[in-house]
């Protein structure tokens, strides 16, 4: 219909008006067929009687149409009126409770373009409230990942909130490492080691694209990824910065994701990726401002913080803190027999030794250039007396050949434990192992000494 006016009502006003006007000049012509008298039909009299009633009916055809359908046009109209006034509200307080399909749903009562209209709105309106549900749980997950700078607790708050807002019953958070994927954190998985081998999540990362994969009948099996439920779907999806790949999110539903969820999780894995980098470069620059990168030992100013901490713990708990101090015996010979390269071969076999005796917990320490210092929270001088002699007898034992000659060293070890010698301080400690070393020296050499 072409428009008369900018007023839909006034269009049909106007339409109505000369349809009246038509049936008017039109009924005395009609009354002729049907046989009324002519000098009476085609009177100017009779002919303004029935254009006048075709206006009259024209008019109340138009009354009832912009009752009608105004009406409900009009009912439309305050009703997005209320859910913009709401919006604006929302928008500007942040409170989205009051903007749901729930509160701002028009009644689709007619099955026609006023009904079609009103469903338009509430698709429009659902539409909105689920990309505001998206925009909400990305700041959140945003949020989270941003507060967590250290590797584990990010990996741990990351997983806790990708299963929060994806509805996941499992999942599990890897890095690439050396050549292997690590998990990081994990939640509701069996067996998560075994997965790291999974052919499959290597391949997503190669393509670096989100996988949903459907588990088959029965099944909770997808290679090496085991499920303590058997989940009905499983959601994989790589995580990268600038093109690296840094690792994989793997999460598991005990039916089907929702259909946003793929959406989730794409803005997800682009906030995880770029805080995983940062975390992954601030693990890298902890790992070089504390390792010695000769021995992969503690360094000795890192060392030392940790000393004066478990030492402060054992003061709180007055458990014992023992602390193992080692020398190499004769270590100049060698360097001046072999070359100093040799020497650093030599320092790194010990360190080797060393670690595989103690425990986890216990601390080894680079404390100078072939000194070693041991940090044993717990151990008694009974258990540096055997731990001694075991770290003792392990560098004794392993041997390093240069072309076709071995090079035996040994060391000493002085030993004190607090509090059984009693010290005020995480330095006196340390002294007093330095002294028993002095006495493993002095007595000889490859042997253990105790305060
Ligand atoms: P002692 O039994 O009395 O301990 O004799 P020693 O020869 O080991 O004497 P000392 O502990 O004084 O010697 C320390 C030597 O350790 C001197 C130095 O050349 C060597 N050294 C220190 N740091 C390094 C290192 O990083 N690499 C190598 N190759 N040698 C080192
Ligand atoms: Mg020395
Ligand atoms: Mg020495």
């Amino acid at each position: 219909m072409p428009r008369l006016t900018d007023r839909v009502f006034a269009d049909l006003a106007i339409w109505m008006s000369a349809l009246g006007v038509a049936i008017g000049l039109a009924f005395p012509p009609f009354c002729l067929v049907l046989g009324l008298p002519a000098d009476r039909v085609l009177s100017p009299a009779f002919f303004a009687a029935t254009v006048s009633a075709g206006l009259v009916v024209a008019g109340f055809n138009f009354a009832l149409a912009r009752l009608v359908v105004g009406g409900r046009l009009r009912q439309l109209a305050a009703r997005m009126q209320t859910v913009e006034t709401t919006l604006a509200r929302a928008t500007a307080t942040q409170d989205w409770s009051g903007c749901d399909l729930g509160h701002c749903e028009l009644p689709v009562d007619s099955r026609d373009e006023v009904g079609a209209s009103a469903s338009a709105f509430n698709r429009l309106i659902e539409t909105l409230a689920r990309s505001r549900a998206i925009e909400a749980a990305t700041r959140d997950f945003t949020e989270v990942v941003a507060s967590h700078l250290e590797l584990d607790p990010l990996a741990a708050a990351s997983l806790e909130a990708l299963l929060r807002h994806t509805g996941a019953a499992a999942g599990a958070i890897l890095v690439v490492r050396e050549e292997a994927l690590v998990p990081l954190a994990s939640y509701g998985l069996r067996d998560v080691g075994r997965m790291t081998d999974t052919d499959r999540l290597w391949r997503l990362l190669r393509v670096g694209r989100a996988e949903r994969i459907a588990v088959p009948e029965g099944g909770g099996v997808i290679d090496s990824l085991l499920v303590d439920q058997v989940p009905g779907e499983i959601l994989a999806a790589p995580v990268a910065f600038k093109g690296i790949p840094l690792g994989v999110i793997v999460l598991a539903a005990v039916a089907s994701f929702a259909p946003d969820v793929d959406l989730l999780v794409e803005q997800f894995r682009t906030a995880l990726g770029l805080a995983l980098n940062n975390a992954l470069a601030h693990d890298r620059l902890e790992h070089l401002a504390a390792i010695d990168p000769l021995t992969e030992a503690y360094n000795r100013r890192f060392g030392l913080a940790r000393l004066r901490e478990e030492f402060g713990r054992a003061l709180r708990t007055r458990s014992p803190l023992g602390v193992l101090m080692l020398d190499l015996d004769h270590f100049k010979q060698v360097n001046d027999t072999y070359g100093h390269l040799v020497g650093d071969r030599v320092l790194r076999t010990v360190a080797g030794a060393c670690r595989r005796v103690i425990r986890e917990g216990d601390v080894l320490i680079r404390y100078g250039g072939e000194e070693f210092l041991i940090l044993l929270p717990g151990a008694s001088c009974a258990d540096l007396a055997e731990l001694g002699e075991r770290v003792r007898r392990t560098v004794a034992d392993a041997s390093l050949t240069v072309g076709e000659q071995r090079i035996g060293v040994t060391i000493s070890v002085g030993g004190a434990s607090y509090p059984e010698t009693d010290v005020d301080s995480a330095e006196t400690l340390v002294a007093r192992a330095d002294g028993a070393l002095y006495a493993a020296k002095n007595g000889g050499r490859d042997r253990v000494c105790l305060l």
